[in-house]
């Protein structure tokens, strides 16, 4: 069975209808971009697959690992492998990236793989500066205040560097790559790249083609006014890139 399946979801916001009838198969080993011009629902659906309270559901399914997560609290998404990457809080007074990712690694550490299985803080240590290595990113992060007074970069760092600890099977992310610099945009990218494994699935959200030269996905999707409307390989996004979203726009008006 696929790891990640949406089927005929209607969902939006205060009753109004946002995303109308849209269909998703993610496999394991497999990189989905989803593209779309603003406003299409992207954000929506990212909201939506997270759980986030002001959203309602009006009909479909979501079954993540063979389960209707739609009947579960958003905390008991996170804790079944499920990530997105703009759930992190914003500045925390006094609180560093080290101490706010290692609670957060453990509260989904015991849920997943039981009680006794949290990380002592030399364990954390551990762990967190082999993912620094990998992610290439400086010891001294760890130390920072969380938020305060980073970056774009750096706080879209610190978003990878919680999905590189909290190994997910389930990544989404949203728009990771907006208002990055060139090289925000490579180290990020590099990062998504050296933490993607087969056994796990990522969900790469994003209005430009930019980021999909670095994180290569095996299947593009297009959205258009809460539906999917194309779905191809890697040239589609090259053909959004060349064409813009009209000419899509042009073709589903005259269906509709
Ligand atoms: P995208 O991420 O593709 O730019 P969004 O999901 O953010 O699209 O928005 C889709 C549509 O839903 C837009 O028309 C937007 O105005 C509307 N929308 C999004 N969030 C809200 C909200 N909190 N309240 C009312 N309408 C919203
Ligand atoms: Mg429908
Ligand atoms: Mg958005």
């Amino acid at each position: 069975t696929p790891l990640f399946t949406i089927e005929n979801l209607h969902a939006g916001i205060e009753g109004k209808e946002i995303l109308r009838g849209l269909d998703l198969t993610v496999n394991r080993g497999e990189i989905h971009a989803l593209m779309g011009p603003n406003g299409s629902g992207k954000s929506t659906l990212a909201y939506v697959i997270a759980g986030h309270p002001n959203y309602e559901v009006y009909e479909g399914r979501i079954l993540y690992k063979g389960e209707n997560i739609l009947e579960m609290t958003p905390d008991e998404r996170a804790k079944l492998g499920l990530f997105l990457a703009f759930q992190y809080p914003t500045a925390i007074p006094g609180v560093t990236v080290a101490n706010f990712l290692r609670l957060a690694v453990n509260s989904v550490r015991k849920a997943r793989y039981g009680e006794d299985k949290a990380l002592s803080p030399r364990e954390f240590r551990r762990l967190m500066r082999e993912k620094l290595a990998m992610l290439r990113m400086d010891e001294s992060f760890a130390t920072r205040y969380l938020n305060e007074g980073f970056s774009g970069g750096e706080k879209k760092r610190a978003e990878i560097l919680q999905m590189a600890l909290l190994e997910p099977e389930f990544a989404i992310l949203d728009e990771t790559d907006s208002g990055l610099d060139i090289d925000a945009l490579r180290t990020v990218a590099d990062g998504v790249n050296a933490l993607f494994n087969p056994n796990m699935a990522m969900l790469i959200i994003t209005h430009y083609q930019r980021v999909l030269s670095y994180i290569k996905p095996h299947f593009v999707h297009v959205m258009l006014d809460g539906r999917i409307v194309a779905s191809g390989g890697p040239e589609l996004a090259e053909e959004l890139e060349a064409k813009g979203y009209d000419w899509l726009k042009a073709e589903f008006a005259e269906a509709a």
